[in-house]
């Protein structure tokens, strides 16, 4: 795949700024005055400063989004025309398409290849496929209705209203894409809240857009801010209509009970443990490989990582002889050299905990076949890297084969039969995504209808598409994002009844005595 980023800026310096929140068109400072610095995750370097809101500032970021909804303009805004300024917004966006990579790399240790050939010009695609999408035809014919009268009805799509949006850190472009992109194209209102770590993206997104000016004031806010602060307001605040949620089951649920409290329409995107099924009759290589893709991409700081890899016995040697000789061989580095395949994790804090859990494996009597350590390579110092682990003679049961490492640490599971293999690989509590890998397509896609996972990718991983939907089964989620099934979720459903008889007698009303004289 060729990338369509030809400037690489590459400048760990670029951003020697402050950022304000973006509401109601304009760039404000936090009422409070507080900033924070964000800090590049592979040199530890101080990048620029963020805004921290607060309740009063996120208030005003939900009352300036509630006014642009309940004003019109934007919601009755006919669809083509929607459509086209969505369209130039996605222009805007491109044309600073190096710009985002860069800020990509540099906030959340995203590998420069990584971004440059994935995470922007795919995010561009989707937003563009939700500008295209933003034409559609709110009305839905209704069969013919004649009982107990003749009636004309229809079924009308209509926005929402205003939609919170809490996004994670791990992909901070593409999900801020997968959460503005289709609310606005339904017509809806927004109020954005970046990761507190990697805000600079969406920043950037957001600064394309206001340069524009083409949007109307208050139809789209960002905010920035702790998201123990920041988050809650969104989900309790009786002015927002929807709250869709990027981020871990745990802090899902917690989001889905304050939303309660209003009967807010909630849509999730959760964690995952994703099966990764490797069928015995599967070309060795391309087996391998993918997944080593599977569950190293970006770190394996990814929801739908391949994290738990299903081997068939019969070919379980061989396998893993490749496995661990190629997998030693992935180069952890600078997220800006070419060569790069593993970037730093996100933080201190991750770094500790993936290696907390290495522990856990080791305590819990898999064999670590290969060891993640912390690079010597002093150009590595100060960032947050360590090189991928691989634990074998793991079963399903044990805590690092269940829980969410969200790190470069892969689990091997052998197997004998392959109802074993997918026994296993739904015994877990979430359901995001799984792989197969077969010669023998007829075999795959049977494995593949088995599995209780929202994404099933047969010889290939990581593959998600504007038109088709992505979410999660179980407790990795609720509802779909992308594709058509992702703008219904931004859409209420209107049923209007049009009466088109006047018979009195067709009707159930009261019969209603006329005074005596
Ligand atoms: P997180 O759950 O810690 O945080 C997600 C977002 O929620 C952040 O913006 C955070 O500030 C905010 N938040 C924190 N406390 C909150 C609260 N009480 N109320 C409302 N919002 C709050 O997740 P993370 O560590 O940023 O990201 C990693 C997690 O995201 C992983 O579990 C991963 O599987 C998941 N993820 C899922 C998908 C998917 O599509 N299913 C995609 C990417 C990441």
């Amino acid at each position: 795949m060729a990338s369509s980023i030809t400037v690489n800026l590459m400048t760990h310096q670029t951003i020697a700024r402050q950022y304000d929140l973006y509401i109601n068109g304009c760039w404000t400072a936090p009422q409070a005055g507080r900033y924070r610095t964000l800090c590049n995750p592979a040199t530890g370097a101080p990048l620029v400063t963020v805004a921290e809101a607060d309740v009063a500032d996120t208030r005003r970021a939900i009352a300036a989004a509630r006014t642009a909804f309940d004003a019109g303009g934007w919601a009755d805004m006919p669809p083509g025309e929607r459509s086209r300024l969505l369209h130039a917004l996605v222009d805007a966006i491109e044309a600073r398409q190096a710009e985002i990579a860069d800020a990509e790399m540099c906030n959340a240790g995203c590998t420069w290849r990584k971004a440059t050939l994935m995470d922007i010009p795919v995010g561009l695609i989707h937003f563009r496929h939700f500008a295209k999408l933003a034409d559609f035809d709110p009305l839905e014919p209704v069969p013919q209705i004649t009982f107990p009268a003749l009636a004309y009805n229809v079924v009308r799509r209509e926005p929402i209203g205003v939609c919170g949006q809490i996004i994670p850190w791990n992909f901070p472009f593409l999900m801020a894409v997968w959460k503005i992109a289709p609310a606005l194209a339904a017509g809806n209102t927004v109020v954005l809240k970046p990761a507190s770590y990697t805000p600079l993206s969406a920043i950037k997104l957001v600064e394309a857009i206001h340069e524009t000016g083409l949007l109307p004031p208050g139809v789209l806010n960002l905010v920035t801010g702790p998201g123990d602060v920041v988050g809650p307001e969104l989900c309790v605040n009786p002015q927002v209509d929807k709250v869709a949620f990027t981020g871990s089951t745990e802090v899902g649920r917690t989001v889905m009970q304050q939303a309660a409290s209003t009967i807010k329409k909630v849509t999730l995107e959760l964690g995952g443990k994703s099966p990764n099924i490797i069928l015995d009759d599967a070309d060795l290589d391309v087996a391998v490989d993918g997944s080593l893709w599977a569950v190293f991409m970006h770190n394996g700081q990814a929801c739908e990582s391949g994290t738990r890899l299903f081997v068939p016995a019969a070919i379980y040697d061989p396998f893993m002889e490749r496995l661990l000789d190629r997998a030693a061989r992935l180069r952890v580095g600078l997220p800006e050299e070419g060569a790069t395949d593993l970037g730093p994790l996100i933080s201190a804090g991750q770094l500790q905990a993936v290696e907390k859990y290495i522990g856990l494996g080791i305590a819990e009597g898999a064999t670590p076949a290969l060891l993640g350590r912390r690079p010597t390579d002093p150009a590595l110092a100060h960032g947050h890297f360590i090189t991928p682990t691989i634990f074998t003679n793991v079963h399903n049961q044990m805590r690092v084969a269940q829980e969410e490492i969200f790190g470069p640490v892969l689990c091997v599971i052998k197997y004998a039969r392959e109802e074993e293999a997918i026994a296993q690989a739904n015994d877990t509590i979430y359901g995001l995504a799984a792989g197969v890998w077969s010669a023998n397509i007829e075999r795959a896609m049977s494995v593949a209808n088995r599995l209780r996972a929202g994404t099933v990718w047969i010889n290939d991983y990581h593959m998600i598409h504007a038109e088709a939907p992505f979410g999660g089964y179980k407790q990795s989620g609720l509802g779909r994002e992308l594709g058509v099934w992702g703008l219904k979720e931004y859409l209420e459903t209107k049923h209007i009844h049009v009466d088109l008889t006047r018979n009195r007698s067709d009707k159930f009303w009261f019969d209603i005595v006329a005074p005596q004289a």
